[in-house]
Order: structure tokens, then sequence, then C-alpha cells
């Protein structure tokens, strides 16, 4: 069995639900000490976060996973339990097989190795692991680092995040940028009564709707080269007692945007809330702003760098793509880092049968190694 393999099968056995690590990093910190990496677990909460680095200064080059898995749900829909991991076929089986113990397991011995051959290496590698970034607030995961690394002036200069991106094959999509996500929560105020006496109540679904019809088809911006246009979407709208003959006394809808570079949240919050107030409402809106856009720009070192060892290796051009949902990424992209996602077919990935290929293990952390290696100036062929 493969060292990869044998590494990511000991940490899917660990059952470790967000925010449990369940002795995920310790696993890590342990093999990364003996490999001469100085290990800084950094609890927040009930988070359990893992710093491990190795050299000294800039540049730094930073691999960023999570070793938090979401639950199973009924085991007895998977065809092998879970948490047993199993191999068939040569695919690899189990809960976090994709997202994101396998590449965890890549980016850790592509660190070994690493060092191993370049003891006297320029500058810092490090490894970022948390066990929160597939809860719903990440408040002690990542986000929480970043504010520790603000606070101790740990710079970044590069982040090589290892979540699931490929789409068929290893390398064949990359993500350089993700979008930003603003909610909000935005509560209607009319006044319930009879709905035979409409002149004596006020109602808020009738109040809202042309608002929200106006809100879905306003054009935010026209996206860039690198980014769709913004997008708004309701995603609940609640009113009404449940009676037929009563004109509810408030509606509660939930929207989110999420948004390009070329728009600030501000910018939307301003314009959404001008829209609620040309139409007279008496509302409140409550904004969550749960991460600003960030991008890798064509011709970054990171993302220039990525897409040729996936040239390379991988014997592929991969996509630069924003899409998906966001990342951990969103946290370190503001301390200055450029941030570049690359990762295993992620077709599974939440999914009962998680899995992915055997033979994919080896080659992401050869080509994790080779990402280092170049960007630090050693063995790099020039392209
Ligand atoms: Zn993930």
């Amino acid at each position: 069995m493969s060292e990869i393999l044998d590494l990511t099968c000991e940490l899917i056995r660990r059952r470790s639900l967000t925010p449990d690590d369940a002795g995920c990093q310790a696993l890590i910190a342990q093999r990364l000490q003996r490999a001469g990496f100085h290990c800084e677990h950094l609890r927040f909460g009930d988070v359990d976060n893992l710093w491990a680095t190795h050299g000294q200064g800039a540049p730094v080059l930073v691999f960023l996973g999570h070793t938090d898995v979401v639950p199973s749900g009924p085991e007895e829909n998977w065809a092998s339990p879970p948490f047993e991991p199993t191999i068939r076929d040569g695919r690899l089986y189990g809960r976090g097989a994709a997202d994101m113990k396998s590449g965890v397991a890549a980016m850790t011995i592509a660190l070994e190795r690493f060092v191993a051959t370049h003891p006297e290496h320029p500058g810092t590698v490090a490894l970022l692991l948390t066990s929160d970034e597939e809860g719903p607030t990440n408040l002690d995961g990542v986000r929480r680092v970043a504010r520790h690394f603000r606070e101790t002036g740990q710079r970044i200069d590069w982040c090589m995040v290892g979540e699931p991106t490929a789409k068929e094959k290893l390398g064949d999509l990359i993500r350089v940028g993700r979008r930003g996500s603003l909610s909000g929560v935005l509560v209607v105020r009319g006044v319930q009564g009879h709905v035979a006496y409409p002149q004596l109540a006020r109602n808020p679904i009738h109040m809202v709707a042309p608002a929200l019809a106006e809100l879905a088809a306003v054009r935010w911006d026209d996206g860039n080269d690198d980014f769709p246009p913004t997008s708004f979407q309701v995603s609940n709208l609640n009113a009404g007692t449940g009676a037929y003959n009563v004109i509810p006394g408030t509606l509660v809808a939930h929207f989110n945007f999420r948004f390009a570079t070329s728009s600030s949240a501000e910018f939307l919050r301003e314009r959404a809330e001008a829209i609620l107030e040309k139409h007279g409402l008496d509302c409140t809106v409550e904004w969550n702003l749960s991460g600003e856009p960030f991008l890798s720009p064509a011709g970054g070192r990171l993302r220039e760098t990525v897409i040729g060892v996936c040239r390379e290796l991988c014997g592929v051009n991969p996509e630069q793509s924003t899409g998906g949902g966001t990342s951990d990424g969103r946290f370190i992209a503001p301390l200055g880092a450029e941030v570049v996602e690359l990762g295993l077919v992620n077709a599974s990935i939440h999914k009962v049968d998680e899995c992915v290929r055997v033979e994919e293990l080896e080659r992401l952390a050869g080509l994790y190694r080779a990402i280092g290696e170049r960007l630090l100036g050693m063995g790099a062929k020039k392209f």
C-alpha cells in the first residue's frame, strides 16, 4: 500500500465530524515533527487548528486544508461503512475520501518529501489545517487563525488550497478565485387583519412583491473576465398564519448575493436598501457578509505555476474557474496572499459512497511537491 493511501485510510478511520478533529491533526503533527517541522496547535473554542512550518522568513508557501467531514447520513445506504476505508475497482471509498482527507494526506507527504530533498530550502513551507470548514459559521477555524496571523504579523505569499476541484480527472480544473457571499434577512412589517377588510390592514406580501421583483431583475454588474455577473437569489419567503381569512402582520425573506470582484458588498447593500426604501416598505434588513470575493489574477506567480504543473504532469490544460461555493481561501486572501485551489475529482463530495481514484493520490502529491519546488526555485524546469 502506498504511503499516501495508508495515511488517507488512517484519517478516514477517524470519525471527524465538524468540529471534532478526532485525532487527525495529532497524527499529522507527529509525522511532520519527525520531518523537522515546527508544529503549533491553535485551539479556539472547540475547534482544532494545526500550523506546521519548516524554514524561515519569506517567501511563505502555505498548503491549506481541513480534517473535518460532513455526516455520512444513514450508514446502511453506503455500499461499505463510511468510516472504514475500502478499496474497490481502483477507488478508495469512505467519508472524506474526496473532501478532503486524500488532499490532506497528499499535502502532508508532499511536504515531507520536499523538506527531505531540500532541507535548506529558502523561505518557509507550511501546512495549515482546521477542523471547522464544513460547519455553518467557521468562526474558530481559518477565519480565527487569520486573525491570529494578523496579530502576530505572520505573512503569507502563496496559499495552495487542497479542496477537490477536478471535474473528471486530476488537473482538469483549478480555482483561481471565489465569489463573495452576502446574505440578508428582510423583515417587512404590515398590519394584520381580516381579508374581507383590507382597508383596516396592511399586507406585507403585497408590499414586498414588487420590491422583490425589482431586486430579482436588477443587473448588479456585468461580471468581468474572471467572474460571472453578480447573482441575487431569494432562498426563503415566509408569511401567513395558515388561516385563509387573515392578512399576515409580518413577512420574512432570506436572500443571498454571490458577487464578483466588480461589486463591493457595501455597494450591493446600499443599492438593495435603496430599492426597499423606494417601495416604501416598513422593514429591517440584517446583513451577513460571509466572505469577500478574491482572485489570483492572470500572470500571478502561483496561478501560472499551478497551470504549468498541471499541463506538464497531467497533460491537460486546466480550466481556470471561480465557480462553486466559498472556501477557506477567503480568509487567507485578505492577508495579501495569492490563493489557488487544486485537488482531486469532486463529483462524489458530501454524497453516499464518496470516493477517489487511488492512482490519483500519488499523482496529487507529485503536483504539490512540484509546485513547491518551482515556487521556491529548486529543480524548476523553466516554462
Ligand atoms: Zn472541503
